[in-house]
Protein backbone atom coordinates (compact mmCIF):
# COMPACT_ATOMS: atom_id res chain seq x y z
CA UNK A 1 0.00 0.00 0.00
CA UNK A 2 1.03 3.48 -0.63
CA UNK A 3 -1.07 6.97 -0.30
CA UNK A 4 -1.44 9.51 -2.94
CA UNK A 5 -2.98 13.09 -2.86
CA UNK A 6 -6.87 13.64 -4.01
CA UNK A 7 -4.71 16.54 -6.22
CA UNK A 8 -2.03 14.23 -7.24
CA UNK A 9 -2.78 10.43 -7.93
CA UNK A 10 -0.30 10.11 -8.86
CA UNK A 11 2.43 10.02 -6.36
CA UNK A 12 3.70 7.69 -4.13
CA UNK A 13 4.30 8.24 -0.59
CA UNK A 14 5.05 5.99 2.09
CA UNK A 15 2.44 5.75 5.60
CA UNK A 16 5.51 7.51 7.59
CA UNK A 17 5.81 10.30 5.08
CA UNK A 18 2.45 11.64 5.21
CA UNK A 19 2.23 11.02 8.57
CA UNK A 20 4.41 13.55 9.40
CA UNK A 21 3.15 16.49 6.84
CA UNK A 22 0.42 18.45 6.30
CA UNK A 23 -0.74 18.58 3.04
CA UNK A 24 0.68 17.17 -0.29
CA UNK A 25 2.95 19.84 -2.09
CA UNK A 26 -0.43 20.34 -4.47
CA UNK A 27 -2.49 21.46 -1.30
CA UNK A 28 -3.96 17.81 -1.74
CA UNK A 29 -5.18 15.42 1.34
CA UNK A 30 -3.54 12.10 0.77
CA UNK A 31 -5.34 8.79 1.02
CA UNK A 32 -4.33 5.24 0.78
CA UNK A 33 -3.76 3.44 -2.93
CA UNK A 34 -6.59 1.21 -2.33
CA UNK A 35 -9.09 0.57 0.44
CA UNK A 36 -8.30 -2.88 2.55
CA UNK A 37 -11.12 -5.00 3.10
CA UNK A 38 -11.84 -6.71 6.76
CA UNK A 39 -13.40 -10.23 7.69
CA UNK A 40 -16.24 -8.57 9.78
CA UNK A 41 -16.71 -12.16 11.29
CA UNK A 42 -13.92 -12.65 12.72
CA UNK A 43 -13.63 -9.37 14.85
CA UNK A 44 -16.69 -10.84 16.64
CA UNK A 45 -14.86 -11.86 19.42
CA UNK A 46 -12.17 -9.71 20.19
CA UNK A 47 -11.96 -6.52 22.54
CA UNK A 48 -11.29 -3.03 21.51
CA UNK A 49 -7.92 -2.82 21.36
CA UNK A 50 -7.42 -5.97 18.94
CA UNK A 51 -10.30 -4.61 16.49
CA UNK A 52 -8.43 -1.64 16.37
CA UNK A 53 -5.13 -3.26 15.52
CA UNK A 54 -6.76 -5.72 12.71
CA UNK A 55 -8.86 -2.05 11.09
CA UNK A 56 -5.24 0.29 11.50
CA UNK A 57 -2.50 -2.37 10.63
CA UNK A 58 -2.91 -2.85 6.83
CA UNK A 59 -2.48 0.83 6.86
CA UNK A 60 0.36 1.30 8.40
CA UNK A 61 2.07 -2.38 8.28
CA UNK A 62 4.87 -0.87 6.12
CA UNK A 63 6.50 1.60 9.05
CA UNK A 64 5.89 -0.53 12.21
CA UNK A 65 5.32 -4.05 12.99
CA UNK A 66 2.24 -5.46 14.40
CA UNK A 67 3.40 -6.56 18.19
CA UNK A 68 4.56 -2.62 18.27
CA UNK A 69 1.39 -1.63 16.98
CA UNK A 70 -0.64 -3.02 19.75
CA UNK A 71 1.47 -2.40 22.79
CA UNK A 72 0.94 1.14 21.71
CA UNK A 73 -2.97 0.74 21.16
CA UNK A 74 -2.89 -1.36 24.56
CA UNK A 75 -1.21 1.76 26.21
CA UNK A 76 -3.40 4.41 24.95
CA UNK A 77 -6.52 2.82 25.48
CA UNK A 78 -5.65 1.93 29.37
CA UNK A 79 -6.41 5.16 30.78
CA UNK A 80 -10.01 5.36 28.88
CA UNK A 81 -12.73 5.13 31.46
CA UNK A 82 -14.99 3.50 30.35
CA UNK A 83 -14.35 -0.98 30.30
CA UNK A 84 -16.06 -1.35 26.91
CA UNK A 85 -13.82 1.85 25.36
CA UNK A 86 -16.64 3.02 23.74
CA UNK A 87 -19.65 1.90 24.75
CA UNK A 88 -22.87 1.54 23.05
CA UNK A 89 -26.45 2.24 24.47
CA UNK A 90 -29.87 1.06 23.53
CA UNK A 91 -32.21 3.44 24.25
CA UNK A 92 -35.32 1.81 22.49
CA UNK A 93 -35.48 -0.43 19.97
CA UNK A 94 -33.26 -0.39 17.13
CA UNK A 95 -32.00 3.08 18.31
CA UNK A 96 -28.39 3.35 19.88
CA UNK A 97 -25.74 5.96 20.91
CA UNK A 98 -21.94 4.85 20.88
CA UNK A 99 -20.70 7.23 23.94
CA UNK A 100 -17.29 8.20 22.43
CA UNK A 101 -16.27 10.72 25.31
CA UNK A 102 -13.94 8.57 27.77
CA UNK A 103 -11.24 9.88 27.18
CA UNK A 104 -8.92 12.50 29.05
CA UNK A 105 -10.78 15.52 27.37
CA UNK A 106 -14.44 14.16 27.12
CA UNK A 107 -14.63 14.60 23.52
CA UNK A 108 -14.35 11.64 20.61
CA UNK A 109 -11.03 13.78 19.48
CA UNK A 110 -8.91 11.65 22.19
CA UNK A 111 -9.37 8.13 20.91
CA UNK A 112 -7.35 8.91 17.27
CA UNK A 113 -5.38 12.11 19.05
CA UNK A 114 -4.71 9.68 22.18
CA UNK A 115 -3.29 7.20 19.81
CA UNK A 116 -1.26 9.73 17.31
CA UNK A 117 0.59 11.18 20.31
CA UNK A 118 1.75 7.89 21.57
CA UNK A 119 2.43 6.95 17.67
CA UNK A 120 5.05 9.92 17.27
CA UNK A 121 7.04 9.27 20.95
CA UNK A 122 7.35 5.64 19.55
CA UNK A 123 8.71 6.72 15.77
CA UNK A 124 10.70 10.07 17.58
CA UNK A 125 12.51 8.12 19.42
CA UNK A 126 13.58 6.24 16.94
CA UNK A 127 14.79 9.02 14.57
CA UNK A 128 15.73 11.51 16.67
CA UNK A 129 13.91 14.25 15.08
CA UNK A 130 11.96 17.40 15.78
CA UNK A 131 8.52 18.03 14.78
CA UNK A 132 6.42 21.39 15.36
CA UNK A 133 2.60 20.09 15.86
CA UNK A 134 0.15 22.49 14.66
CA UNK A 135 -3.37 23.26 14.43
CA UNK A 136 -6.47 24.70 14.43
CA UNK A 137 -9.48 23.75 16.70
CA UNK A 138 -13.16 24.51 16.98
CA UNK A 139 -12.87 23.53 20.60
CA UNK A 140 -12.10 19.69 21.02
CA UNK A 141 -9.37 18.95 18.72
CA UNK A 142 -6.96 21.51 20.23
CA UNK A 143 -7.04 20.00 23.84
CA UNK A 144 -7.48 16.30 22.69
CA UNK A 145 -4.32 17.37 20.97
CA UNK A 146 -2.45 19.11 23.39
CA UNK A 147 -2.88 16.43 26.29
CA UNK A 148 -1.82 13.58 23.93
CA UNK A 149 1.46 15.64 23.04
CA UNK A 150 2.14 18.12 26.33
CA UNK A 151 5.48 17.35 27.88
CA UNK A 152 6.65 15.09 24.79
CA UNK A 153 10.37 15.54 24.61
CA UNK A 154 10.97 16.73 20.52
CA UNK A 155 7.40 17.98 19.86
CA UNK A 156 6.14 21.73 20.08
CA UNK A 157 2.69 22.43 19.75
CA UNK A 158 0.65 25.28 18.40
CA UNK A 159 -2.85 25.52 18.70
CA UNK A 160 -5.21 28.38 16.85
CA UNK A 161 -8.82 28.42 18.20
CA UNK A 162 -10.99 31.19 17.44
CA UNK A 163 -11.19 33.95 20.22
CA UNK A 164 -13.85 34.14 22.27
CA UNK A 165 -16.00 31.63 20.13
CA UNK A 166 -15.55 28.29 22.12
CA UNK A 167 -17.12 27.34 25.13
CA UNK A 168 -15.22 28.29 28.53
CA UNK A 169 -14.21 24.71 29.20
CA UNK A 170 -13.18 23.99 25.98
CA UNK A 171 -10.94 27.11 26.06
CA UNK A 172 -9.73 26.06 29.61
CA UNK A 173 -9.15 22.51 29.00
CA UNK A 174 -6.51 23.77 26.80
CA UNK A 175 -5.24 27.22 28.38
CA UNK A 176 -4.47 25.70 31.86
CA UNK A 177 -2.05 23.28 30.73
CA UNK A 178 1.09 25.13 31.08
CA UNK A 179 3.63 22.73 29.78
CA UNK A 180 6.31 24.94 28.09
CA UNK A 181 5.95 22.94 24.91
CA UNK A 182 2.31 23.76 24.97
CA UNK A 183 1.48 27.02 22.76
CA UNK A 184 -2.17 28.67 22.53
CA UNK A 185 -2.78 31.42 20.22
CA UNK A 186 -6.45 32.65 20.29
CA UNK A 187 -7.03 34.11 16.96
CA UNK A 188 -9.36 37.25 16.56
CA UNK A 189 -11.59 35.63 13.52
CA UNK A 190 -13.43 32.01 12.73
CA UNK A 191 -12.46 28.71 12.75
CA UNK A 192 -12.02 28.67 9.26
CA UNK A 193 -9.66 31.69 9.45
CA UNK A 194 -7.77 30.00 11.72
CA UNK A 195 -8.00 26.34 9.40
CA UNK A 196 -6.68 28.99 6.44
CA UNK A 197 -4.19 30.34 8.24
CA UNK A 198 -3.02 26.79 8.95
CA UNK A 199 -3.33 25.33 5.70
CA UNK A 200 -1.06 28.44 4.27
CA UNK A 201 1.25 28.00 6.56
CA UNK A 202 1.91 24.76 5.60
CA UNK A 203 2.50 24.98 2.32
CA UNK A 204 4.34 27.97 3.32
CA UNK A 205 6.93 25.68 5.00
CA UNK A 206 6.94 23.11 1.69
CA UNK A 207 7.85 25.96 -0.38
CA UNK A 208 10.45 26.68 2.12
CA UNK A 209 11.34 23.15 2.32
CA UNK A 210 11.30 22.93 5.82
CA UNK A 211 9.21 19.89 6.73
CA UNK A 212 9.33 19.67 10.33
CA UNK A 213 5.33 21.43 10.45
CA UNK A 214 2.99 17.98 11.39
CA UNK A 215 -0.73 18.19 11.10
CA UNK A 216 -3.11 16.79 14.04
CA UNK A 217 -6.31 18.18 12.53
CA UNK A 218 -8.49 15.49 10.62
CA UNK A 219 -6.85 16.09 7.72
CA UNK A 220 -4.01 13.85 8.49
CA UNK A 221 -5.41 11.01 7.29
CA UNK A 222 -4.28 8.98 10.57
CA UNK A 223 -6.69 10.20 12.63
CA UNK A 224 -9.10 9.05 10.18
CA UNK A 225 -8.29 5.34 10.26
CA UNK A 226 -7.95 5.50 14.01
CA UNK A 227 -11.58 6.83 14.14
CA UNK A 228 -12.60 3.91 11.81
CA UNK A 229 -11.90 1.35 14.41
CA UNK A 230 -15.32 2.43 16.87
CA UNK A 231 -17.41 2.30 13.98
CA UNK A 232 -16.70 -1.74 13.84
CA UNK A 233 -16.81 -1.76 17.96
CA UNK A 234 -20.27 -0.46 17.44
CA UNK A 235 -21.49 -2.62 14.72
CA UNK A 236 -20.11 -5.48 16.65
CA UNK A 237 -21.71 -4.46 19.87
CA UNK A 238 -25.26 -3.88 18.19
CA UNK A 239 -25.50 -7.79 16.79
CA UNK A 240 -27.36 -6.02 13.99
CA UNK A 241 -26.87 -7.70 10.03
CA UNK A 242 -26.78 -3.97 8.75
CA UNK A 243 -27.07 -0.37 10.31
CA UNK A 244 -26.77 2.83 9.76
CA UNK A 245 -25.22 5.66 11.20
CA UNK A 246 -25.91 9.01 12.65
CA UNK A 247 -22.93 11.43 12.61
CA UNK A 248 -22.96 15.10 14.12
CA UNK A 249 -20.23 16.63 11.45
CA UNK A 250 -18.24 19.58 11.51
CA UNK A 251 -14.70 19.12 9.14
CA UNK A 252 -16.30 15.84 7.94
CA UNK A 253 -13.46 14.13 10.06
CA UNK A 254 -15.78 11.50 11.95
CA UNK A 255 -18.52 10.72 9.00
CA UNK A 256 -15.58 10.30 6.35
CA UNK A 257 -14.01 7.59 8.60
CA UNK A 258 -17.51 5.97 8.78
CA UNK A 259 -17.31 5.72 4.92
CA UNK A 260 -13.82 4.18 5.18
CA UNK A 261 -15.35 1.39 7.06
CA UNK A 262 -17.69 0.99 4.86
CA UNK A 263 -14.98 0.67 2.12
CA UNK A 264 -13.43 -1.74 4.35
CA UNK A 265 -16.57 -3.89 4.31
CA UNK A 266 -18.74 -2.84 7.05
CA UNK A 267 -22.26 -3.31 6.79
CA UNK A 268 -23.40 0.33 6.40
CA UNK A 269 -26.91 1.21 5.02
CA UNK A 270 -27.10 4.99 4.89
CA UNK A 271 -24.82 7.18 6.81
CA UNK A 272 -26.86 10.74 8.04
CA UNK A 273 -24.91 14.19 7.85
CA UNK A 274 -25.91 16.10 10.58
CA UNK A 275 -25.00 20.00 10.65
CA UNK A 276 -26.22 23.18 12.54
CA UNK A 277 -27.23 26.11 11.31
CA UNK A 278 -23.76 26.13 9.28
CA UNK A 279 -25.30 23.76 6.81
CA UNK A 280 -23.11 23.97 3.76
CA UNK A 281 -22.81 19.82 3.93
CA UNK A 282 -26.36 19.71 4.36
CA UNK A 283 -27.01 22.11 0.92
CA UNK A 284 -24.51 20.33 -0.80
CA UNK A 285 -25.89 17.00 -0.26
CA UNK A 286 -29.66 18.00 -1.02
CA UNK A 287 -29.04 19.58 -4.57
CA UNK A 288 -24.88 19.44 -4.88
CA UNK A 289 -24.56 23.66 -4.14
CA UNK A 290 -21.49 23.95 -2.30
CA UNK A 291 -21.62 27.78 -1.29
CA UNK A 292 -19.71 29.36 1.38
CA UNK A 293 -22.18 31.22 3.89
CA UNK A 294 -21.04 33.51 6.94
CA UNK A 295 -20.20 31.09 9.87
CA UNK A 296 -22.72 31.33 12.64
CA UNK A 297 -22.18 30.59 16.43
CA UNK A 298 -24.24 28.12 18.07
CA UNK A 299 -24.24 25.63 21.12
CA UNK A 300 -22.54 23.08 19.27
CA UNK A 301 -18.90 25.19 18.38
CA UNK A 302 -17.47 21.95 17.08
CA UNK A 303 -19.81 22.21 14.18
CA UNK A 304 -19.22 25.61 13.56
CA UNK A 305 -17.46 25.02 9.82
CA UNK A 306 -18.56 26.44 6.72
CA UNK A 307 -15.39 24.73 4.88
CA UNK A 308 -15.00 21.00 5.64
CA UNK A 309 -11.37 20.00 4.99
CA UNK A 310 -12.85 16.31 4.53
CA UNK A 311 -15.16 16.45 2.09
CA UNK A 312 -12.25 16.92 -0.33
CA UNK A 313 -11.32 12.98 0.14
CA UNK A 314 -15.04 12.26 -0.60
CA UNK A 315 -15.24 14.01 -3.36
CA UNK A 316 -12.15 12.55 -4.81
CA UNK A 317 -13.79 9.38 -4.06
CA UNK A 318 -16.94 9.96 -5.46
CA UNK A 319 -15.42 11.37 -8.82
CA UNK A 320 -13.99 8.04 -8.94
CA UNK A 321 -10.35 9.20 -8.29
CA UNK A 322 -10.27 11.99 -10.30
CA UNK A 323 -7.81 14.23 -9.04
CA UNK A 324 -7.69 16.81 -12.17
CA UNK A 325 -11.11 17.04 -11.51
CA UNK A 326 -10.44 17.70 -7.68
CA UNK A 327 -7.90 20.48 -9.17
CA UNK A 328 -10.65 22.44 -10.97
CA UNK A 329 -13.62 21.58 -8.39
CA UNK A 330 -11.43 23.11 -5.42
CA UNK A 331 -9.98 26.19 -7.55
CA UNK A 332 -12.97 27.55 -8.62
CA UNK A 333 -15.00 26.61 -5.25
CA UNK A 334 -12.27 28.77 -3.54
CA UNK A 335 -12.16 31.30 -5.95
CA UNK A 336 -15.96 31.91 -6.22
CA UNK A 337 -16.89 30.51 -2.80
CA UNK A 338 -19.44 28.21 -4.10
CA UNK A 339 -19.43 25.60 -6.84
CA UNK A 340 -21.96 23.05 -8.06
CA UNK A 341 -21.34 19.64 -8.32
CA UNK A 342 -21.58 17.50 -11.65
CA UNK A 343 -24.79 15.10 -11.79
CA UNK A 344 -22.28 12.03 -11.66
CA UNK A 345 -20.61 13.03 -8.25
CA UNK A 346 -23.96 14.41 -6.42
CA UNK A 347 -25.61 11.07 -7.67
CA UNK A 348 -22.21 9.00 -5.73
CA UNK A 349 -22.29 11.15 -2.34
CA UNK A 350 -26.69 11.11 -2.51
CA UNK A 351 -26.15 7.32 -2.65
CA UNK A 352 -24.49 6.97 0.39
CA UNK A 353 -25.24 9.92 2.79
CA UNK A 354 -28.59 11.37 4.14
CA UNK A 355 -28.96 15.10 5.40
CA UNK A 356 -30.05 17.16 8.06
CA UNK A 357 -29.60 20.74 9.26
CA UNK A 358 -30.74 21.12 12.74
CA UNK A 359 -31.25 24.96 14.36
CA UNK A 360 -30.51 25.64 17.89
CA UNK A 361 -33.52 25.64 19.30
CA UNK A 362 -34.34 22.13 17.83
CA UNK A 363 -31.40 21.12 19.48
CA UNK A 364 -31.82 22.70 23.29
CA UNK A 365 -35.56 21.00 22.97
CA UNK A 366 -34.03 17.55 21.70
CA UNK A 367 -31.59 17.66 24.96
CA UNK A 368 -34.49 18.44 27.28
CA UNK A 369 -36.78 15.58 25.30
CA UNK A 370 -34.11 12.86 25.44
CA UNK A 371 -33.84 14.05 29.44
CA UNK A 372 -37.35 13.55 29.80
CA UNK A 373 -38.15 11.14 28.00
CA UNK A 374 -34.98 8.46 28.28
CA UNK A 375 -32.83 9.82 31.33
CA UNK A 376 -30.22 10.81 28.83
CA UNK A 377 -28.31 13.37 29.13
CA UNK A 378 -26.31 14.44 25.77
CA UNK A 379 -24.31 17.42 24.98
CA UNK A 380 -25.09 19.71 22.33
CA UNK A 381 -23.49 18.59 19.32
CA UNK A 382 -24.39 14.75 20.17
CA UNK A 383 -28.06 16.26 20.28
CA UNK A 384 -27.77 17.33 16.50
CA UNK A 385 -27.81 13.62 16.09
CA UNK A 386 -30.42 12.35 18.68
CA UNK A 387 -32.80 14.84 16.59
CA UNK A 388 -32.08 12.89 13.81
CA UNK A 389 -32.44 9.61 15.63
CA UNK A 390 -35.47 10.63 17.30
CA UNK A 391 -36.87 11.60 13.69
CA UNK A 392 -36.35 8.20 11.78
CA UNK A 393 -38.23 5.09 11.94
CA UNK A 394 -36.79 2.26 14.14
CA UNK A 395 -37.67 0.07 11.40
CA UNK A 396 -33.38 -0.02 10.28
CA UNK A 397 -31.23 -0.36 13.58
CA UNK A 398 -29.66 3.16 13.70
CA UNK A 399 -26.89 4.19 15.70
CA UNK A 400 -26.29 8.17 16.96
CA UNK A 401 -22.90 9.17 17.83
CA UNK A 402 -22.40 11.13 21.83
CA UNK A 403 -19.59 13.19 20.46
CA UNK A 404 -18.67 15.07 23.91
CA UNK A 405 -19.60 14.73 27.52
CA UNK A 406 -22.62 17.23 28.67
CA UNK A 407 -20.44 18.49 31.26
CA UNK A 408 -18.08 20.27 28.63
CA UNK A 409 -21.04 22.89 27.68
CA UNK A 410 -22.78 23.89 31.03
CA UNK A 411 -23.87 26.43 29.56
CA UNK A 412 -26.53 25.07 26.78
CA UNK A 413 -27.73 22.48 28.84
CA UNK A 414 -28.64 24.74 31.76
CA UNK A 415 -30.80 26.66 28.70
CA UNK A 416 -32.31 23.35 27.72
CA UNK A 417 -33.20 21.35 30.81
CA UNK A 418 -32.46 24.25 33.62
CA UNK A 419 -30.28 22.19 35.60
CA UNK A 420 -26.53 22.51 35.36
CA UNK A 421 -25.14 18.95 34.27
CA UNK A 422 -22.75 16.73 37.02
CA UNK A 423 -19.10 18.14 36.23
CA UNK A 424 -16.52 15.04 36.64
CA UNK A 425 -13.60 15.88 39.32
CA UNK A 426 -11.08 16.04 36.16
CA UNK A 427 -12.92 18.84 34.75
CA UNK A 428 -13.67 20.77 37.85
CA UNK A 429 -10.07 21.41 38.41
CA UNK A 430 -9.46 23.58 35.39
CA UNK A 431 -12.02 26.40 36.70
CA UNK A 432 -9.19 27.75 39.27
CA UNK A 433 -5.96 27.21 37.43
CA UNK A 434 -4.12 29.79 36.25
CA UNK A 435 -4.42 30.06 31.88
CA UNK A 436 -1.51 30.79 29.19
CA UNK A 437 -2.62 31.69 25.95
CA UNK A 438 -1.74 34.69 23.34
CA UNK A 439 -4.40 37.07 21.52
CA UNK A 440 -3.52 37.51 17.64
CA UNK A 441 -5.21 39.20 15.02
CA UNK A 442 -6.26 37.51 12.10
CA UNK A 443 -3.01 37.96 10.05
CA UNK A 444 -0.94 35.44 8.83
CA UNK A 445 2.52 36.93 8.71
CA UNK A 446 1.68 38.01 12.39
CA UNK A 447 1.12 34.28 12.88
CA UNK A 448 3.77 33.05 11.25
CA UNK A 449 6.03 35.63 12.88
CA UNK A 450 4.89 34.40 16.88
CA UNK A 451 5.43 31.04 15.95
CA UNK A 452 8.94 31.37 14.15
CA UNK A 453 10.21 33.52 17.21
CA UNK A 454 9.18 30.33 19.68
CA UNK A 455 11.13 27.94 17.86
C1 LIG B 1 -14.98 17.69 16.22
C2 LIG B 1 -16.36 17.55 16.74
C3 LIG B 1 -17.44 17.39 15.87
C4 LIG B 1 -17.30 17.43 14.36
O1 LIG B 1 -16.54 16.35 13.86
P1 LIG B 1 -15.81 16.43 12.44
O2 LIG B 1 -14.90 15.28 12.41
O3 LIG B 1 -15.08 17.74 12.42
O4 LIG B 1 -16.89 16.38 11.42
C5 LIG B 1 -18.70 17.21 16.44
N1 LIG B 1 -18.88 17.21 17.76
C6 LIG B 1 -17.86 17.33 18.63
C7 LIG B 1 -18.14 17.32 20.09
C8 LIG B 1 -16.57 17.52 18.15
O5 LIG B 1 -15.56 17.68 19.03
Amino acid sequence: MHYLSTRNSEINESFLNILFQGLSKEGGLFLPSEWPSVSVKNLYDKSYNEVALEIIYPFIKDNISKNDLQLIINKTYQNFDNKNIAPLVEIEKNKFILELFYGPTFAFKDYALQLLGNLFSHLLEKSNRKITILGATSGDTGSAAIEAFKGKNNIEVFILHPHKKISEVQRRQMTTVLDKNVNNIALKGTFDNCQKIVKDLFVDSINQSQNSLVAVNSINFARLIFQTVYYFWAYIQSKQQKVSFVVPSGNFGNIFSARIAKFMGLPIEKLHIVTNSNDILHRTIKDGKMKINEVQQTYSPSMDIQISSNFERQLFESSKRNSQKIIEIMNSFFKKNEENLSDDILNDLQSIYTSHAVSNSETLKTINHYKKEYDYLSDPHTATGLFVLNKISNENPTISLACAHPAKFSDAIFKATNEKPFIPERLKKIFDQKEKMTILDNDFEKVKLHIKNKL
